[in-house]
């Protein structure tokens, strides 16, 4: 497949030539079985470590990278077009809660919590959605209550991913009163460690697809967390929070172009080998056209990501970018795997190809980190600002 389009960097082919050997050697061969067996497997965590994809976009002086968005993106994609739960844990720890302390931590905080994280030592979850609290997130339930210099957390978060294995939790609770309710200004962001008491870890999710990476709810009884482990102001941490998901999503728009890209080279490949009516299938038109647009919806949704995330590396806001990378990513994933099902005919539909595997995986990529009602509400939100 071209990749000419947006031409890449020396560096960022380098980093996509190592995540795609990575990939090839220490994840494809045990994929399928993990999917089969919702199988977590840890290890991989410290191979991720090891290459530093755990600190992509953590400056140098923190232990990362030090990496721009598009390079980390292009690793991503590598990534996903393996395996979709290993490129969410990528993301979600290298999006989410390492954005949030890098952005919003003190000094202290960094050198606790983010410096191991980058090196990859610690794993990072981000603990926002609730059972009663999802698209409308700024609901949340869960309080936090000042008592002397410690903050005590009483209620549920719901779909932590990979909340029963890290090691560092962003949790968003409450800091406005009952009696003195502030909306989202009113919920504060916390380091959360499972090491503390009143932390249990609640309900696995048994899930369609991303059936490697763990999904959990995490209660919260009586649990005490030192003053020191508020990130920034008490009622900022929504605004955190959504900052931290205008970069998430472009992080779930590469893993579903990569889930699309994987799509359509294992459509690709059996159309050249499937022999029907003797010939070909490729070479049947109606084969032909979907292959094609499956090629160009992959190839849009890649050069509106690049350009969402050169907007971001040159520090502009990309709220309505980002959201239309997403969008755009998703629903493409969504079709792209449907239309390899389709080309793969009954092969499709059973395991011996990735094809359904990769059709499971990327229904998720429209609901989470916001919904594509919710993307579609933010970009058009945009259209009217400041209007
Ligand atoms: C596998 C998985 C992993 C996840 N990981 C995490 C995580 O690590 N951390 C975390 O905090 N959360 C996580 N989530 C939660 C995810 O972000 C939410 O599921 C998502 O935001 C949607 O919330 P909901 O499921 O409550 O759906 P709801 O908000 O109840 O939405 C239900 C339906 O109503 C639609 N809808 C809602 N409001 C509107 C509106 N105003 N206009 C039009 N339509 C609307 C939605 O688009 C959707 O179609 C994860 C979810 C999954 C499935």
């Amino acid at each position: 497949m071209s990749w000419a389009l947006i031409p890449l960097t020396e560096e960022q082919r380098a980093v996509q030539l190592a995540a795609r050997e990575f990939a090839a050697a220490e994840i494809a061969p045990y994929s399928a079985t993990w999917d089969r067996e919702a199988r977590f497997d840890r290890s991989v965590v410290g191979k991720l470590a090891a290459l530093g994809f755990l600190g992509m976009l953590v400056p140098e002086a923190w232990d990362g990278l030090g990496l721009d968005s598009c390079t980390y993106l292009v690793a991503l994609e590598e990534i996903a077009a393996v395996d979709a739960s290993v490129a969410v844990l990528m993301s979600v720890h290298n999006s989410l809660p390492t954005q949030m302390i890098l952005r919003y931590g003190s000094e202290e905080q960094k050198e606790r919590f983010l410096r191991p994280m980058a090196r990859g030592a610690a794993l990072g979850a981000f603990a926002l959605s609730e059972p009663e609290a999802g698209s409308d997130a700024s609901t949340l339930r869960t309080q936090a209550v000042r008592d002397g210099d410690a903050w005590v957390l009483n209620g549920t978060k719901a779909w932590v991913t990979n909340g029963d294995s890290a090691d560092v939790i962003l949790a968003m609770a409450r800091t406005d009163t009952p009696s003195d309710r502030k909306g989202p200004r009113g919920i504060g962001a916390f380091i959360v460690t499972p090491d503390l008491p009143g932390l249990t870890i609640g309900k696995k999710e048994d899930k369609m697809g991303l059936r490697a990476s763990p999904t959990v709810q995490l209660h919260f009884d009586n649990l005490r967390l030192p003053a020191a482990n508020l990130l920034g102001e008490p009622g900022r941490g929504f605004i955190y929070a959504m900052q931290s998901l205008d970069h998430g999503r472009l992080g779930i728009a590469a893993q579903a172009i990569g889930i699309a890209r994987a799509a359509l080279e294992c459509a690709t490949a059996y159309a050249a080998e499937r022999r029907q009516f003797g010939h070909p299938i490729k070479e049947f038109q109606a084969i032909q056209f979907k292959l094609a647009d499956m090629a160009t919806r992959v190839t849009a949704s890649r050069a509106l990501l690049y350009a969402a995330a050169a907007a971001k590396d040159r520090g502009e806001p990309i709220t309505q970018f980002s959201s239309m990378s997403k969008l755009m990513a998703s629903e493409t994933a969504m079709w792209t795997t449907t239309q390899a099902i389709q080309i793969l005919g009954g092969y499709g539909y059973v395991t011996d190809y990735p094809a359904e595997r990769l059709f499971r995986d990327a229904k998720v990529t429209e609901i989470y980190e916001g919904t594509s009602e919710i993307q579609r509400i933010v970009i058009a939100r945009e259209l009217y600002a400041g209007s």
